[in-house]
């Protein structure tokens, strides 16, 4: 029984981990050629991944976790300048002399010291491929003709550990430049209105981007049982629901 147990717990791939004594995050580990790749959910956009000792938080934001108690960083990547994503006390929190952080131009007017990354830059940092790719909304728009993020102002991020390819969407919704996005094993992606993306959206990229594990975050108040039921039949897509509203 416990042997069984202790399978079904690394086939959910489910932890809860401690970070520095302070709230509980959920964590979930991947194993990579070149070791494990831990993803801490502090809530919302906000995540930590965490490999061959290198700690790489993505839009840390003072809402979702208390960063005075965080481990600090090696790298930060903002996807955009919205306050649920830049944070500029999260970030002096967390920022050392030898922390880079890479962000968009918009963030570089907030922040100062950081390398400015536009759709379609390619950097190694850290030890860390780390792409820019497009984020934008195509429909959901703030009044007629001005979208919540326009096209080329923000910056999803594809992040490679080992062989490990991990996306972190940023705000955009389905965007055509998803299908060009090659061999991504864990997916992010933002569901919530009228910022990004509705289910559907997300089902829609999803089965585009192929991802092995899809997490929507960004989420809010939508039902994200919505999104598991338009992926049931998909078996190649593995949706977790972790804490990310
Ligand atoms: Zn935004
Ligand atoms: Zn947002």
């Amino acid at each position: 029984m416990y042997r069984y147990l202790l399978l079904l717990t690394l086939a959910t791939g489910i932890m809860v981990s401690l970070v520095c004594g302070q709230t509980k995050f959920e964590s979930d580990t991947l194993k990579s050629r070149d070791g494990n790749v831990i993803m801490t959910f502090l809530g919302h956009g906000s995540l930590i991944f965490e490999f061959k000792g290198k700690i790489v938080y993505v839009d840390p934001v003072s809402r979702y976790a208390d960063f005075t108690q965080m481990p600090k960083a090696d790298l930060i990547l903002v996807t955009h300048e919205h306050g649920d994503h830049l944070d500029v006390a999260a970030i002096e929190k967390i920022r050392t002399e030898k922390t880079q952080l890479a962000y968009t131009q918009a963030c570089a007017n907030s922040v100062r010291g950081g390398l400015v990354l536009k759709n379609g830059d390619e950097r190694v940092i850290q030890g860390i491929e780390v792409e820019a790719v497009p984020a934008y909304n195509i429909v959901h728009m703030r009044s007629e003709g001005v979208p919540f993020h326009s096209k080329g102002s923000g910056n999803g991020y594809v992040m490679t550990f080992g062989e490990m390819r991990i996306y972190v969407a940023g705000d955009t919704e389905n965007i055509p430049e998803m299908s060009a996005l090659a061999k991504i094993d864990c997916a992010f992606l933002p569901m919530n209105l009228p910022y990004t993306m509705t289910p559907e959206m997300v089902a829609e990229a999803a089965k585009r981007i192929k991802p092995k594990i899809l997490y929507p975050y960004h989420y809010g108040n939508t039902n994200t049982a919505q999104l598991v039921e338009l992926l049931k039949d998909h078996k190649g897509i593995e949706v977790r629901i972790r804490k990310l509203q």
